[in-house]
């Protein structure tokens, strides 16, 4: 099997990751009080979930 003939240098490693991670995780915004949230998740700001209350948020 071919190989590299040299290891990348660490500053070439740590160019190639410069544009790693620059978008932001996926939000959907809640209906309910329109925060923004995980999808498919409870609302941890107002406890709702497709329309029904599923859990009491302390403030
Ligand atoms: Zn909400």
């Amino acid at each position: 099997m071919a190989l590299p003939t040299r290891r990348h240098s660490s500053a070439r490693r740590d160019l190639r990751r410069t544009n790693k991670k620059l978008t932001a995780s996926n939000l959907s915004t809640c209906p309910q009080c329109h925060e923004k949230k995980l999808p498919h998740r409870i609302c941890p700001n107002c406890g709702y979930y497709a329309g029904q209350e599923e859990m009491k948020v302390e403030i």
